[in-house]
């Protein structure tokens, strides 16, 4: 494969972001900024390890990495401009593919208004993508996990367990594939990053998000411990979709509970706020749900509890963590 035709292929032809100066043709890309504060976040996907091509095309696989970056924008209030990508290529894979691989990034891309500004090929064993994304936010409006408080209402986006069970469909045996299981599929292969929701509660004083790459009981963990206080999750309030019934209650459990890679947002935000929330939701025709609160516990702190047919236990992290 020519490299600099390949280059060339995958380049855009106009950028899209005002703030751009050089893109993809010099040694770096440059871009100016005045008047935000710039977000950064890298992230990389290994095949056979993140993901594989017995269940995802190199579409979704492009569509799907750069989806996992803009989450990441999104849980800190930001938004997304710019990725780009570090690849490296196996001789099995065909050129055509690859394309594939730069159409669905496109695609996601598109949606965001973002532009590719640059990236590395180089040769290897198996295919690895690693993508670079670049954001911007308000001055002092990034959302870290550290600022929940005591009395904070948890809120998340969405549905819960759906891409971990599209996962299971595609890996189980072909025979259980039901027709209209597409949603569940899609929700796996093609997510759908909460940006213009964050967005909504930029006007919010205080909010803490983060993004569910890991299941929702590692997430809640990961915002007890960044603001070392308790949370409180209830069982019978986390969203589910109906396409989730047709599993046994355990496996609806474990998708709901554990599954990863939903990427949607889990968060706080003082009671006073709640219903801001409820609106920037409708606004952004996002589902939102109350499913717990925050406390101080002087013993507890860093805990998540769970409350199930009004039993409450700790609820271990447990969930699907990336080997990386
Ligand atoms: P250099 O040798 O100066 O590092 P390269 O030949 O690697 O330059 O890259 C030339 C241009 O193409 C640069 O703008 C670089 O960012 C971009 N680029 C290289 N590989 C990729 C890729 N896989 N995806 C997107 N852009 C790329
Ligand atoms: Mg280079």
């Amino acid at each position: 494969m020519d490299e600099f035709k390949f280059i060339d292929s995958i380049k855009q032809n106009t950028y899209k972001q005002p703030s751009l100066l050089k893109g993809i043709g010099d040694d770096a890309a440059v871009f100016r900024q005045n008047y935000q504060d710039v977000v950064t976040a890298v992230d990389t996907f290994v095949e056979n390890v993140h993901f594989s091509r017995k269940t995802m095309d190199p579409y979704h696989i492009g569509y799907r990495v750069l989806a996992a970056n803009i989450s990441d924008m999104a849980a800190m209030g930001a938004t997304p401009a710019y990725y780009m990508i570090s690849i490296v290529i196996p001789e099995n894979w065909s050129e055509s593919e690859l394309q594939q691989i730069y159409q669905g990034m496109d695609r996601i891309a598109s949606t965001y208004k973002m532009d590719l500004i640059g990236g590395d090929t180089v040769g290897g064993s198996e295919l690895v993508v690693s993508i670079t994304i670049i954001g911007f936010v308000d001055k002092q409006k990034a959302r870290y996990r550290s600022t929940m408080q005591d009395g904070d209402v948890l809120f998340v986006t969405g549905t819960l367990g759906d891409a971990a069970a599209g996962l299971h469909l595609l890996t189980s045996d072909k025979n259980d594939l039901v027709q209209d299981n597409n949603y569940l599929i899609d929700r796996h292969r093609l997510p759908t990053p909460r940006v213009a929701f964050a967005q909504a509660l930029s006007t919010l004083e205080r909010v803490t998000l983060n993004d569910i790459s890991d299941g929702i009981a590692n997430e809640a963990s990961e915002l007890a411990t960044a603001s070392n206080l308790t949370v409180q999750l209830y069982y019978e309030k986390l969203p589910k979709h109906p396409k989730l019934k047709q599993f046994s209650s355990e496996q609806q459990r474990a998708f709901q509970l554990f599954g990863g890679e939903d990427f949607e947002l889990v968060g706080s935000v003082p009671q006073k706020d709640w219903d801001s929330v409820l609106q920037a939701a409708k606004k952004t025709a996002v589902k939102i749900s109350e499913i717990g609160n925050v406390l101080y516990e002087p013993n507890g702190s860093n805990n998540v509890f769970l409350i199930e047919n009004g039993k409450k236990h700790v609820l271990e992290k447990g969930g699907y963590t990336h080997r990386s």
